[in-house]
């Protein structure tokens, strides 16, 4: 991990040298790189409370609002200036916004990437229009050596960040590496707004002053986002929290009740939990619901929906998934799935006396599908709790359906007789 690392802030630190040798900087070229530092300067200076808040809120890759500055330094400046505006504009956000969330060393990382990715679009700019520095972008080849650059600029930074975060992860996701498609889409929009920035300059300075309420504007627009998503999700688990969950599933159930289309609803329980708490502690109960959130979400389809009800229970809402027998029969199977996933789930966790490992874990699941089981969401839930709490007294660890419990049948039944001798969850 570290070797990379140092391989791509090296590179920056070396392109950056060779350019102090012949840095072709004029007074134009350094009034331009003032104004652009100045202007981000202020960017941060009015956006950093906003600024503080997205960065609490949000996990994935961050997208910088100040690469408007930047990039317009990269298209316009000689490269040594261009590298100081990043250098400096990004320092001070980091020191205003980000400290101490994010430490000294992610953050001479991503400064570096900044760097080359905007030695990247100066070089592109200079190639496909000469002298863009005194005829400016606005005309002839000049958008087209911005689109390019652009591609380049978020190519390079936004690749090495994903880069970075997929071997320093101990589990990447594509959204953790890549980010939500609406963050890739503000960083373009961002570019693009220091493309125009960069063509703006070199007509006339003053009119630059005009970028910042549009960027002001669109940093509470996308924190308003985030807040929005902040607030549906629950934090233990990443999964939806209940109101999200609900609010989501009426909209899914209506749909079925106008378009006479189908879903079905799975509640799950883990069995007794408490005793999980009782032993190890609420940082491993808490470690056990994240694992148990996500071999859930494994489980079953991208659309369907996963929520955290409250505790220890989990629902699932399954859209498509009818009430026939062949319905029924495929909730039965995911359910058995869920079931024997957690059954042979080992959470691992570190603890002052050495790793632990949590195993024996089980879960309770009641089902209920639409409309047999209820022609609305509060009744299917209802039917799906009831067929949980079936599911318990015939001895945990078992899948029940609908409200005549159809999961009679199969192979967990047998524990009836053990209904109040099951093992809870050990420790190795
Ligand atoms: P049963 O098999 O009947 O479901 O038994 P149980 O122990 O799972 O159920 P009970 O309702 O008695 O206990 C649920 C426990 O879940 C009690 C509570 O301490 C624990 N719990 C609820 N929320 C959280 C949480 O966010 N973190 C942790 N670590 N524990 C939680
Ligand atoms: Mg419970
Ligand atoms: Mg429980």
């Amino acid at each position: 991990m570290i070797l990379p690392v140092f391989l791509v802030e090296l590179t920056a630190l070396g392109l950056l040298l060779t350019h102090v040798t012949a840095p072709g900087i004029t007074t134009r070229s350094l009034i331009d790189a003032l104004t652009l530092t100045l202007l981000g300067v202020a960017h941060t200076e009015i956006a950093v409370r906003a600024e503080r808040v997205r960065r609490r809120v949000t996990e994935t890759p961050h997208v910088d609002l100040s690469s408007v500055w930047t990039f317009a330094g990269a298209v316009l400046l000689p490269p040594l200036l261009a590298a100081v505006v990043a250098v400096v504009v990004f320092t001070h956000l980091w020191w205003r916004a980000w400290r101490p969330r994010v430490p000294v060393y992610r953050q001479v990382f991503s400064t570096a990437t900044v760097v080359l990715a905007c030695q990247a679009a100066g070089a592109i700019v200079s190639h496909v229009v000469p002298h863009a520095r005194d005829v400016g972008l606005g005309a002839g080849a000049g958008p087209f050596a911005l689109v390019l650059a652009l591609l380049a600029y978020t190519t390079i930074n936004s690749g090495l960040i994903a880069g970075a975060i997929a071997v320093s992860s101990p589990k990447p996701t594509v959204v953790m590496v890549l980010g939500h498609w609406d963050e890739n889409a503000l960083e373009v929009a961002t570019l693009c707004l220091g493309g125009l920035t960069a063509v703006v300059l070199a007509f006339n300075p003053w009119l630059v002053v005009f970028v910042l309420p549009a960027l002001l504007v669109l940093h509470r627009a996308v924190l308003v986002r985030q807040l929005e998503e902040a607030a549906s999700t629950d934090g233990k688990t990443g999964l939806l929290n209940a109101a999200a969950w609900h609010a989501h599933a009426q909209r899914e159930v209506s749909r079925a009740v106008r378009q006479g289309g189908a879903a079905s609803l799975l509640i799950l329980d883990l069995d007794h939990f408490k005793s999980v708490n009782d032993r190890h502690g609420h940082l491993a109960g808490d470690k056990v619901l994240s694992a148990v959130a996500e071999t859930l979400r494994s489980e079953v389809r991208e659309n369907d929906l996963v929520g955290r009800f409250g505790g220890e229970e989990f629902v699932v809402l399954l859209p498509g998934v009818d009430d026939s027998d062949y319905g029924v029969a495929e909730l039965r199977l995911v359910a058995d799935r869920i079931r024997r996933r957690v059954e042979g789930m080992a959470v691992e966790m570190p603890t002052p006396d050495g790793p632990l490992t949590i195993t024996g874990l089980t879960v309770s699941i009641g089902g209920a599908a639409f409309p047999t089981d209820g022609s609305d969401l509060t009744r299917l839930l209802e039917t799906a709790d009831s067929a949980l709490y079936a599911a318990k007294r015939s001895g945990r660890n078992v899948v029940r359906l609908g409200a005549h419990a159809r999961g009679d049948r199969g192979d967990r039944t047998a524990r009836v007789s053990e209904l109040d001798e099951a093992e809870p969850p050990a420790a190795s």
